[in-house]
């Protein structure tokens, strides 16, 4: 089962949450942060983050969101 918590806080993870770290902090990471915590550790808003996992979602370019 891929399972997975942030590291931060502890909540579930969501595919997304999985996705966009990688995306935005680490293609190979196996620890992840939820989308609330990564946007504190990356001083931007969490209204950034869902945007930016919509436009790469929309795109259908990164291999991450499927
Ligand atoms: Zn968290």
């Amino acid at each position: 089962m891929n399972y997975r918590t942030c590291m931060e806080c502890g909540k579930p993870l969501l595919a997304d949450d999985i996705a966009i770290h990688r995306k935005l902090v680490n293609r190979g990471a196996e620890e992840f942060f939820c989308i609330d915590c990564l946007a504190v550790k990356l001083c931007i808003t969490r209204e950034m983050i869902e945007a930016l996992i919509a436009y790469y979602r929309r795109t259908g370019r990164c291999t991450l969101f499927v």
